[in-house]
């Protein structure tokens, strides 16, 4: 991960320091005949601090200092649209040196605040009740995009409000897995205690169920696991998440079964979006409910959140209670997700940004309206 695709931008591209992790900046460092404390100074600097101006970095030599200036460069991803809802939630659009553009959510709660990051501009996946998946797929993103939106959600609430970030959410644009080892080494800044400092609880990743990438996730990182789940059988789930006709339930259920420690007493998240009249019968919450029994787990229950020509409506309120007192009394831990920031389109499911689409799907849909 740290050795060639560092060599080769140190002889073409200014090094993009905001996206270097530890190993990764002791690996450059000690190439270029510095020592391995300057990787603890910089992170402190870029992260824990927000300075991005190298003359800033005082503890630093004047000469180190020029060479930053000539040889590397920090970026963050540039603010184009900063919106609030009503009920506190932020969204932004950050726009990246293409041209694309990716959305980051921050949901405020009592004595937290949670961060949900974008994996990639756009998403391959195609799940048929998310949005983000309407709008096609450009690329993935890279260690620096991906930690950029932290790095800025943390200096705008520096500026505009008293609320922390305590929780990391892999839960924006994209399909995290598919990005594994940007995302892994993002990972590693995120849990650095010089640079953000979270621990393994407070960072989540969330996954439609990419099984070899679940595995070598649980080879690399200790953060914790969501699996959008939303359907009990292999039928219903083709339908909802086409992924599962690559890796169906039984291997999704069996790396999920052993993912953490046996005595860690640490469970796999389980997302369930709750559509009317597709997934929220009582049967269905029976078969979930059995699926789910020897696995250490949490079921999470998303009212759907609708967007124009979805062809899915929201469960109702009484269903959803019904659903969740069934997976309760069937020995399920179990809550209902609260709805945030739909007024302004930042609810799961919701994230657009701009993608420059180069699978041409957009295409084959009806121009979605701005509004619902
Ligand atoms: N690709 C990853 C990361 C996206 S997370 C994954 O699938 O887990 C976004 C979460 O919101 C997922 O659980 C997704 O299934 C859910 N979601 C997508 N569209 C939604 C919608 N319209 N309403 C409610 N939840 C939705």
């Amino acid at each position: 991960m740290q050795g060639s695709p560092l060599l080769k931008d140190l002889q073409n591209e200014a090094i993009h320091l905001l996206g270097l992790n530890r190993p990764q900046l002791v690996h450059w460092l000690t190439s270029i005949g510095q020592s391995a404390y300057r990787a603890t100074q910089l992170l402190q600097w870029i992260h824990q601090r927000g300075v991005i101006q190298f003359e800033e970095m005082t503890n630093l030599n004047k000469s180190f200092r020029t060479y930053l200036k000539d040889h590397t460069k920090i970026s963050p991803p540039l603010l184009l649209r900063d919106e609030k809802s009503h009920d506190g939630t932020r969204k932004w659009v950050f726009q990246l040196e293409d041209k694309n553009a990716i959305e980051t959510v921050f949901i405020p709660e009592e004595g937290r605040g949670t961060l949900c990051i974008s994996s990639q501009v756009g998403c391959t996946l195609n799940c048929t009740f998310c949005r983000t998946g309407k709008e096609g797929f450009n690329r993935n993103l890279s260690t620096a995009e991906i930690i950029g939106q932290v790095w800025q959600a943390k200096q705008i609430l520096k500026k505009t409000s008293h609320e922390k970030i305590t929780n990391i959410v892999f839960m924006g644009m994209g399909e995290p897995l598919y990005n594994l080892e940007h995302v892994v080494a993002a990972i590693l800044l995120l849990r650095d205690d010089y640079a953000y400092g979270f621990s393994k609880r407070k960072v989540t990743v969330s996954t439609a169920g990419v099984v070899p990438g679940m595995e070598k996730l649980k080879a690399l990182s200790d953060c914790s696991l969501a699996v959008s789940l939303h359907a009990p059988s292999n039928i219903l789930r083709n339908q909802l998440v086409p992924l599962n006709k690559k890796y169906p339930l039984e291997k999704l259920m069996d790396v999920c079964r052993n993912y953490f420690p046996p005595r860690s007493r640490r469970k796999v998240l389980f997302e369930y979006v709750m559509l009317q009249g597709v997934n929220d019968e009582p049967k269905t919450a029976i078969q979930l409910a059995a699926l789910l029994k020897d696995i250490p787990s949490k079921v999470n229950l998303i009212p759907f959140n609708p967007f124009p020509n979805s062809g899915y409506q929201r469960s109702s309120s009484e269903h959803i209670e019904q659903f969740k007192s069934l997976l309760h009394q069937n020995g399920l831990r179990v809550l209902v997700r609260k709805t945030r920031g739909e007024d302004i389109q930042a609810a799961c499911g919701q994230l657009v940004g701009e993608v420059h689409d180069r699978t041409r799907r957009h295409l084959l849909l009806k121009k979605i309206p701005d509004q619902c």
